[in-house]
């Protein structure tokens, strides 16, 4: 188990909140600055680093015993080799004003600090979406979900006729694309135990937005068509009005009925985050200075999903990703560092690298640079970024792919 205790040293820590992409990344950066002269506390509600970026992986996942699997990282193997202390605790508010931070209720003084607390599905007030659908956003979630597929696929032996079992998506982005791909990609009766399963039939409702906004149109060209060769029917234009169990309102009155409905239709910033009394953007997302500082609040600052920032460079939005987060993370836990020594801080400056999609356990499509990219090699190379990325935070190292 990592050291549940306050870092080496005396004083208030730099306290780092979340371990996810950003906050590893942050707490490691200010480290390596820092070297041991000053304490830094790294929090987080679990003692693992969750591989968010795999969580589409619902099959495997659901085969896999606990949290040994290989999506949650043992925060310990990553921490000895570091002079990083870590504290295991739902954060429930942040004071500001007081430079006071509250685990579970129990107050944590800090003298400088960095939010990274990644993102919370959003429902946008739709009735009915946060109790009756899944999130892959959380390991549990992907696991529920993975749990509850198996269920369909034993189950599905049993339906009249040629029925196949139905499960829509909801959300037209990276992580709904994947994980529609995903499913119906999956050979569901093989996990199940070699049951003659029926495949299942799987709808993405990419909603009125368009469908994988922002990403090149060649790469969304090659998206459309790898899912619509994995059987994934693509329903576009049209808002989920409303979610009952089982049954999905479409706002053009429609109704899709479905085995299991999953929400991959938007993020926002956690309720203790969009609480804060700071300037917000979307979905309460944190506004922060380029150097990643909150306004007027020096030595405060944010990084990852939880930020909302315009390359001033580029006018170009940074992306909710783990590449933009662990981007981001570099200088926020420069800055951190800077901050304390009385240093000058850097500015953050986005330069996307690529974006690799896989499209169900054996495609994919990425663009890279100017060229686009698809097939099996592409999953592949998906795959060895992932685990290059996770074989270098298990080492306590730094990879750069991701
Ligand atoms: C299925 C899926 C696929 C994706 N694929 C890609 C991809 O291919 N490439 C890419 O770049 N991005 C991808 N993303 C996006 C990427 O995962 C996120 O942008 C990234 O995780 C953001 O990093 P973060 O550190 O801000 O948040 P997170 O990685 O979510 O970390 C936040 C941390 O804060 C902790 N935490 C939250 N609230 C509290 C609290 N109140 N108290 C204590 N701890 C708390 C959490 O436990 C977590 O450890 C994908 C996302 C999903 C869901």
């Amino acid at each position: 188990m990592p050291r549940d205790a306050d870092a080496a040293g005396s004083g208030p820590p730099v306290v780092v909140l979340g371990a996810g992409y950003a906050g590893l990344r942050t707490a490691q950066e200010c480290d390596r600055r820092l070297r041991g002269r000053v304490p830094i506390l790294l929090v987080d509600r679990h003692p693992v680093h969750i591989l968010r970026t795999e969580l589409y992986e619902v099959g495997r996942i659901a085969r896999a015993k606990g949290t040994s699997a290989p999506w949650a990282i043992p925060l310990d193997e990553f921490l000895r080799r570091t002079s990083i202390g870590f504290r295991q605790g739902t954060v429930t508010e942040i004071d500001l004003e007081h430079q006071r931070v509250y685990l579970d209720g129990e107050p944590l003084t800090y003298a400088q600090l960095t939010i990274a607390l990644g993102s919370v599905a959003a429902y946008y007030h739709v009735p009915g979406a946060a109790e009756h659908t899944h999130s892959v956003y959380r390991f549990t979630g992907a696991q529920r979900l993975g749990a509850e597929l198996l269920a369909i696929a034993r189950r599905s032996v049993d339906l009249p006729g040629e029925r196949r079992p139905r499960v829509v998506v909801v959300g037209g982005g990276s992580t709904g694309t994947e994980l529609a791909a995903e499913i119906a990609g999956t050979d569901w009766g093989a996990l199940a135990g070699g049951i003659a399963a029926r495949p299942m039939e799987v709808v993405l409702v990419t909603g009125a937005l368009p469908f994988l906004a922002g990403l090149p149109a060649e790469l969304i060209d090659r998206s459309r068509r790898l899912l619509q060769a994995a059987g994934v029917h693509l329903l576009y234009g049209t808002n989920v009005a409303r979610v009952e169990p089982g049954r999905l309102h479409l706002d053009d009155g429609s109704i899709l009925t479905a085995e299991a409905i999953v929400w991959c239709a938007g993020l926002e910033a956690p309720p203790v985050v969009a609480r804060l009394p700071v300037p917000h953007g979307r979905g309460g997302r944190l506004r922060v200075a380029p150097t990643l500082e909150l306004p007027g609040r020096p030595g405060v600052f944010a990084a990852g999903d939880v930020i909302e920032l315009t390359d001033p460079t580029t006018g170009v939005p940074v992306p909710a990703t783990a590449q933009a987060a662990l981007a981001g993370a570099r200088v926020a836990g420069g800055n951190l560092a800077a901050r304390r020594l009385g240093q000058p801080l850097r500015e953050f400056r986005y330069r996307e690298r690529g974006v690799i999609l896989a499209l169900g356990p054996s495609e994919g499509a990425a663009a890279i640079r100017s060229l686009t990219l698809w097939g099996a090699p592409v999953r592949l190379l998906k795959r060895a970024v992932e685990r290059k990325y996770a074989g270098a935070v298990a080492q306590g190292e730094e990879s750069r792919v991701l």
